[in-house]
């Protein structure tokens, strides 16, 4: 494990306010708690728990939401979350959120990605490059790359995707687009489809979808979380998007399909196994894509598995499988140049 964590790694599967840390969740809860917005006890017992279903997961997330829809709290989330998967030795990391409304604070979708975009620059225990290197860095908070004993700071790069919560209509869905659209040249490289999966229609997002694009915004999808999605499951392959996450029920036909379309799978072992989604690491479709040669990629939750050097091979590996499926080229070409250029 140790050797694993040491291994530079690249990180393409992170929910912010999935990553953030428990001890600021609980001292958030305590705070609203004192102020009687919400009752502590409760929403303790959530965070505590370690194994969750996948019910449990989105009660979380929505408990989550309370606690960090604010600019500061989003700011302090964002900081806290590279300094982590910094300290992992992340090296690229592709960061999704949902931008959200709060009017009541006068959140708006852009002041929350604002608020990220802070987060990012009061980065200070170590590099944080978030523009691309085709922009002029004039907004990039300028980082001493040397610390205050002489020592070279760690760099690690972040891109920012910004999501669709399956929760919210067509035209928030519309207006998250078209602030990553407006927001490419900050580092937001594309747009995800997440949420809870037992709510909202495909169609609904379809139209969103398709205008990022037809402004050639990669697009990455959640699917086939649950059992009984199989036609959403076929949309969203006929779709063909640049990514998806999890894959786990999908028809034998669809299974087909997606081996024969080489859309590369964002894999989430551990999770996929917290949630009971799947029984074992063993029984993980992981293994059959593996060996059929599918693109794949890790997300970090991988950590805690029970098998690192097996899977380890996979994270540091990842142009290895990402150069096999051509359609990945375009976006993965992204990041994979962005890993070379920092081992130079
Ligand atoms: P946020 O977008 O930064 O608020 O990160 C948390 C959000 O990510 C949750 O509220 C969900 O919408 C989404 N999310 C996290 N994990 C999953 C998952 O396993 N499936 C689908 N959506 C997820």
């Amino acid at each position: 494990m140790e050797w694993c964590l040491k291994q530079p790694k690249i990180e393409l599967h992170a929910h912010l306010n999935g990553s953030a840390r428990d001890s600021t969740l609980l001292e958030l809860a305590r705070g609203l708690g004192e102020r009687g917005v919400v009752d502590f006890a409760t929403i303790e017992s959530v965070i505590r728990k370690n194994d969750r279903s996948l019910v449990e997961c989105f009660k979380l997330f929505d408990l989550i939401r309370i606690l960090t829809t604010d600019h500061a709290a989003i700011t302090r989330i964002t900081r806290e979350v590279i300094e982590d998967f910094a300290s992992e030795n992340v090296v690229y990391l592709e960061l999704r959120t949902t931008p959200k409304k709060n009017e009541a604070i006068g959140m708006s979708k852009r002041s929350y990605i604002q608020a990220v975009l802070d987060g990012l620059r009061s980065v200070d225990a170590v590099d944080v490059d978030f523009i691309p290197s085709n922009v002029n860095k004039a907004n990039s908070k300028k980082t001493l790359s040397i610390n205050d004993n002489g020592v070279t700071k760690t760099k690690i790069f972040v891109r920012l995707l910004l999501s669709i919560d399956r929760q919210e209509t067509g035209e928030a869905a519309m207006e998250t687009v078209k602030l990553a659209l407006e927001m490419k040249d900050l580092g937001v490289v594309g747009i995800d489809l997440s949420g809870n999966p037992a709510v909202g229609e495909w169609d609904t997002f379809l139209p969103a979808l398709n205008f990022a694009r037809a402004h050639e915004l990669p697009i990455v999808l959640h699917c086939g979380e649950l059992p009984d999605r199989l036609e959403e499951v076929q949309e969203m392959l006929n779709f063909y998007p640049q990514r998806i996450g999890h894959a786990i029920f999908l028809d034998d036909e669809q299974w087909r399909l997606l081996k024969l379309s080489k859309i590369p799978v964002e894999i989430c072992l551990t999770s996929n196994v917290h949630t009971g989604c799947v029984t074992t690491i063993d029984d993980h479709h992981f293994i059959d894509l593996y060996k059929s040669k599918h693109p794949l990629l890790c997300a970090p939750t991988i950590l805690g598995c029970s098998r690192p050097a097996f899977l380890a091979n996979i994270i540091l590996h990842p142009q290895h499988s990402v150069l096999e499926g051509k359609k990945c080229l375009r976006w993965e070409r992204l990041q994979l140049t962005t890993y070379l250029q920092m081992k130079e």
